[in-house]
């Protein structure tokens, strides 16, 4: 069974795309990518959808494993804004795993915020 301590990124931009194949997705499995990018958004509202009105005792609760219900549907959401963004890095051809670290090293060495963020 694949998981995130034995998949590759890769992997899981085939398996996507394969999915899309299977649908009859796009042309050829292969979906426009600005329509992709805007579903993504879509896909992330409803992500976002299951954390409007929780205070901060509803997050503490999530945080702490004791709602395994809500935890749920925020993956499920979250698998679907992931898997849009590797259809949107197969389609484009970026290499993930590279942008993630670049973007790292950005974040790492430009100066600090005039602002303190919310930890
Ligand atoms: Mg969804």
């Amino acid at each position: 069974m694949m998981n995130d301590g034995n998949a590759t990124l890769n992997q899981l931009k085939e398996e996507v795309h394969k999915l899309c194949l299977r649908k009859g997705w796009g042309v050829e499995g292969v979906q426009d990518p600005q329509h992709v990018a805007m579903a993504m958004t879509v896909e992330m509202s409803e992500l976002l959808e299951h954390f409007q009105w929780l205070n901060p005792e509803d997050v503490q609760a999530l945080m702490a494993g004791r709602d395994p219900e809500r935890v749920a549907l925020i993956a499920e959401e979250f698998a679907d804004v992931m898997m849009y963004g590797l259809q949107l890095a197969r389609t484009l051809g970026f290499d993930i795993t590279e942008q993630v670290l670049r973007k790292i090293d950005i974040v790492d060495h430009r100066p600090p915020k005039p602002y303190n963020p919310v930890r």
